[in-house]
C-alpha cells in the first residue's frame, strides 16, 4: 500500500476556495461570516457495524458523507466543509481511489470542501472505520432544532420510509425481492439522497426537525421528548415507495416505521403553513407527506401513539426491534 502522505496527497488534496486554508497543514482554516452560526456534526461508519464489509468503495464513499450532510440538512443549515479521518486495515490503493470518487461526487454536488481528516492503519484484525466530521452554516438563531415543536403542529416527512431497512433484509436473504426493486432498495440503503436543500427551504416554516436515521417511530419520539410534546401518528398516511407497498403490511410497517437508514428529514409545522411546505418540498423536489400532529402533554407514555387513517388507535409493538436484526 501507498504511504498514508502519498494516499493523502493523491487522492484527498484538493484546492478550497471557500476556505482559508484545506488540506495539507496542521489546521484548515474557516472564515465564518459575520452573523452566521457554525452548525458541526461528526457521524463514524465502521464495517461490519453499519455496512458489509466488500461494500462498494464508491457507494460508501458516498454514504459517508451523505449520512453527515443529512445531519446538516436536519438543522436547516448550508453544508460547507468537511474533515474524513480513517482507519484503513488492509485497503489498496485502488481502493481509497474508488471511495474518494464516490465521496468527491457527493461533495462537490453540494458545494462541500473537504479541508483535513486523518489517515491511519487499522489494527490487525481491525475494521475499516470512517469518520466524517462536517461544518455548515446557518443565520444566527435560524437552525430548525428538535425542541421547538409545538401543539398543533403536523408532523411531516420527506421521501418515503423504509426502503433502505428492506433492501438491508434483502442483502442478508430474509425476504426476496424482484430485482428492480431489490436494486431501488439496495441503492436506498448504499446510496442515500441527503435532502439539503430541503432543509434549507424549511428555514423559518418548520417549528422543529430531525433526520431519520434509526427509524422515524424512534427518532418521532426524540421531537416529541425534546419539545416536551406528545406526537399521533397515522400509519396509513406513511409515504411507501412501490416496493414497500408489496410487502406484506406487517413488514411494510415495521420496515417503514423501526427501519433504519432512510435519511429523510421528519419536521412538524403549523397548519397555517401547509402550502409553505408543499411549496418548498416541490422547490426542492421532494415529497413532503403530512402523517401526523403535535400533542400538547409531556408525560404521555409512550410519546408517539398510532392510529390508522380513520382515527382509530392501533397497538403496534415495535419495541425491542433491532434493526440490525433484521425485521
Ligand atoms: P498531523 O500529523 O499534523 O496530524 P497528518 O499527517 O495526520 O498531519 O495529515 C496531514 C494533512 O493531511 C493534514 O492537513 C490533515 O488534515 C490532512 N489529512 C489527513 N488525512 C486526510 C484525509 N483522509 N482526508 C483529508 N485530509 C486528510
Ligand atoms: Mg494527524
Amino acid at each position: 500500500m501507498a504511504s498514508e502522505f502519498a494516499l493523502i496527497a493523491r487522492y484527498f488534496t484538493r484546492p478550497v476556495r471557500r476556505a482559508r486554508l484545506g488540506v495539507g497543514d496542521d489546521c484548515a482554516l474557516l472564515a465564518v461570516a459575520p452573523g452566521m452560526e457554525l452548525a458541526v456534526s461528526a457521524d463514524m461508519l465502521v464495517a461490519g457495524i453499519h455496512f458489509f464489509p466488500g461494500t462498494d468503495p464508491r457507494r460508501l464513499g458516498h454514504k459517508t458523507l451523505a449520512v453527515n450532510l443529512s445531519d446538516i440538512a436536519a438543522m436547516g443549515a448550508a453544508p460547507s466543509g468537511a474533515l474524513l479521518s480513517i482507519a484503513l486495515p488492509d485497503a489498496d490503493e485502488a481502493w481509497v481511489k474508488v471511495f474518494s470518487e464516490g465521496f468527491f461526487a457527493l461533495a462537490d454536488a453540494h458545494g462541500v470542501e473537504l479541508v483535513g481528516g486523518d489517515t491511519t492503519r487499522a489494527a490487525p484484525g481491525g475494521a475499516l472505520v470512517l469518520n466524517v466530521t462536517i461544518f455548515g452554516e446557518v443565520p444566527a438563531g435560524q437552525a430548525i432544532r428538535r425542541d421547538t415543536a409545538q401543539a398543533g403542529d403536523d408532523v411531516w416527512v420527506s421521501g418515503t420510509l423504509g426502503d433502505a431497512a428492506l433492501g438491508l433484509a434483502a442483502l442478508k436473504g430474509e425476504v426476496m425481492l424482484a430485482a428492480p426493486e431489490r436494486a431501488f432498495c439496495v441503492a436506498r440503503l448504499e446510496m442515500p439522497s441527503p435532502r439539503v436543500g430541503l432543509g434549507l427551504a424549511l428555514r423559518g416554516v418548520a417549528h422543529g426537525m430531525l433526520d431519520v436515521s434509526d427509524g422515524l417511530a424512534g427518532d418521532l419520539a426524540h421531537i416529541a421528548r425534546a419539545s416536551k410534546m406528545s406526537a399521533r401518528l397515522d400509519v396509513d398516511a406513511l409515504p411507501l415507495s412501490a416496493a414497500l407497498r408489496g410487502q406484506p403490511r406487517e413488514l411494510a410497517l415495521r420496515c417503514a416505521l423501526a427501519g433504519g437508514d432512510d435519511y429523510e428529514l421528519c419536521f412538524t409545522a403549523p397548519v397555517s403553513a401547509r402550502a409553505r411546505v408543499e411549496a418548498a418540498g416541490r422547490s426542492a423536489g421532494v415529497a413532503v407527506t403530512r402523517i401526523g400532529s403535535v400533542l400538547a402533554g409531556a408525560d404521555a407514555a409512550p410519546p408517539v401513539g398510532y392510529t390508522d387513517a380513520a382515527g382509530r388507535p392501533l397497538d403496534l409493538k415495535l419495541s425491542g426491534y433491532d434493526h440490525f436484526g433484521g425485521p
